[in-house]
């Protein structure tokens, strides 16, 4: 009897359908509970549009950056999903199966609860895919561009180290652009003359973010000027043209500033290299000096025997003439008579390089 008491109590039947049950949900079992709710659906077919070039999105009206085409599609599917507004703890496998060029069957398998109740579901629907074209692409196939960025240097041909390192920093700070989102921060088309190079940019905005990051670098500077090529929608239309100079000092420059012969080390708003007269740091707006010239390299320097050290001077045979010749002492010099040091002869005197 003890038995049939217990099980009496414990036993319950759902009032809608009459069958055995232990939990219930709204007064109902669990089948009746969820039998007419829908966790998710979806279109059969859904259609989204990919640049074939880039791999962008058409999506919100405008074209976005896109991924791996996979990636695409299973976000077109979820971007069409209706998922149950009272579902929660939601876990979704989607897999897409291509099956041409432009179509994908793709599989979800959905689970979640509702009000506690578990609840699974499972649908196919096919990805149909129109490849366009994308803004950005048909820009650049246009071979449209909005600014050239003409990268010259003052009183000089620029390097070749120069050159190409500005060509990769243009790179870069277009692709960081690209990656913020400015999709027409592209670099259209560069061309090597033999004074520089010219960038040509796909945005303006472009054409000034490659000169700062290009004088954060080298020094130099930069100005602009537009000019009108055209109207569209009743506004004017501008191509800006950014004249960046490197400076004219670069590492390694043997220079003669407002008197002080300095082998240059940085050359941007400040001259900053040591004086080899005295070995001593120099540091100097570049604005600030009024008489600048270059005397020659580090490259120029030769080899000459240092003879002997005498109080502030010293005494170097020359390689060409054997002469020996006196100099001021600068203070990094630290050999001994006898060994080799450098030195680098210029209009200004002879001078020993650190
Ligand atoms: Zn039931
Ligand atoms: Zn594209």
């Amino acid at each position: 009897m003890q038995h049939g008491v217990y099980w009496t109590m414990v036993r319950s039947f759902c009032p809608k359908c009459g069958s055995d049950a232990d939990v219930f949900y709204d007064s109902v079992c669990r089948q009746c509970f969820i039998g007419n709710k829908t966790l998710i659906e979806s279109p059969q077919v859904v259609y989204g549009r990919i640049c074939p070039t880039c791999g962008a999105v058409f999506r919100k009206g405008r074209w976005q950056a896109g991924g791996a085409e996979e990636d695409t599609v299973i976000s077109f599917v979820k971007e069409n999903l209706k998922i149950n507004g009272e579902a929660k703890n939601i876990d979704m496998l989607i897999t897409p199966k291509q099956l041409d060029y432009s179509r994908y069957k793709v599989h979800v398998e959905a689970k979640g609860d509702i009000k506690g109740a578990p609840i699974d579901a499972a649908l196919d629907t096919q990805v149909r895919i129109s490849w366009e074209t994308c803004d950005t692409c048909s820009r650049i196939s246009g071979g449209y561009f909005e600014g050239i960025v003409q990268v010259r240097a003052d009183n000089r041909l620029p390097t070749h180290e120069e050159l190409s390192k500005c060509l990769s920093i243009a790179e870069d700070v277009a692709a960081r652009s690209q990656e913020k989102g400015d999709r027409l921060a592209f670099i259209a088309k560069t061309e090597e003359l033999p004074e520089g190079v010219d960038i040509y940019v796909g945005l303006i905005k472009l054409g000034k973010q490659i000169c700062r990051a290009v004088i954060d670098t080298f020094g130099g500077k930069y100005t602009e000027s537009p000019k009108l090529v055209g109207q569209k929608n009743g506004l004017d239309l501008y191509r800006i043209t950014y004249a960046l100079r490197l400076p004219e000092f670069v590492r390694g420059d043997i220079i003669i500033a407002d008197g002080t012969v300095i082998e240059v080390q940085g050359c941007g708003k400040h001259v900053s290299g040591i004086d080899l007269e005295t070995g001593k740091r120099f540091m100097e707006n570049f604005n600030d000096l009024m008489d600048v010239k270059k005397l020659g390299r580090r490259e120029d320097a030769v080899s000459a025997v240092l003879v002997a050290v005498e109080g502030r001077t010293i005494q170097v045979l020359d390689p060409h003439t054997y002469a020996t010749i006196t100099i001021t002492r600068p203070e990094f010099l630290s050999v001994e008579p006898g060994n080799e040091i450098k030195i680098v002869k210029t209009d200004k005197g002879i001078f020993v390089l650190p």
